[in-house]
């Protein structure tokens, strides 16, 4: 399960229960290296010997950029046997990375409080987006993941 994964990753890197989850120190702990550059992918992850680097588009709008980074560690975490190999990533490897991302840039605990506002109707999409610093898509994607709405 991604999302077991992504809460493993908040907890191995003591994540202090603030929001929005700064990734920063994320990579760090895990050794990732990024880099921001012109491309035409959103993002990608390489190893160059043992070492892995992720370079995201530098194009791209803050929040999209978070949760490219989650994506690429989710598939350091996840697939790291198939970085830099001659199989690429499946479409299924591609879901649960994005699986990963959204569980790790929305924790379960704070994203669950967060629909319950929204269920009583004091905030909306755009403030929970704000909120967690994710793009509203992320948001609709989580809240379908955690409470089937
Ligand atoms: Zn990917």
């Amino acid at each position: 399960m991604p999302e077991w994964h992504a809460e493993k990753v908040l907890c191995d890197t003591r994540w202090d229960g603030s929001i929005p989850v700064q990734l920063t120190p994320i990579l760090q702990y895990y050794g990732l290296e990024w880099h921001f550059v012109k491309m035409r992918q959103h993002g990608v992850i390489i190893t160059l010997g043992k070492r892995p680097i992720i370079f995201l588009n530098e194009d791209l709008p803050m929040t999209a950029s978070r949760f490219r980074a989650a994506h690429e560690l989710g598939h350091w975490i996840l697939h790291s046997s198939r970085i830099g190999s001659n199989c690429p990533f499946s479409i299924g490897d591609e879901y649960e990375a994005n699986r990963f991302a959204a569980a790790l840039l929305c924790p379960k605990a704070l994203f669950t409080e967060a629909l319950q506002e929204l269920q009583d109707g004091n905030v909306n999409f755009y403030d929970i987006a704000s909120r967690f610093n994710v793009g509203k898509a992320v948001i609709v994607n989580c809240a379908e993941e955690i409470a089937g709405v």
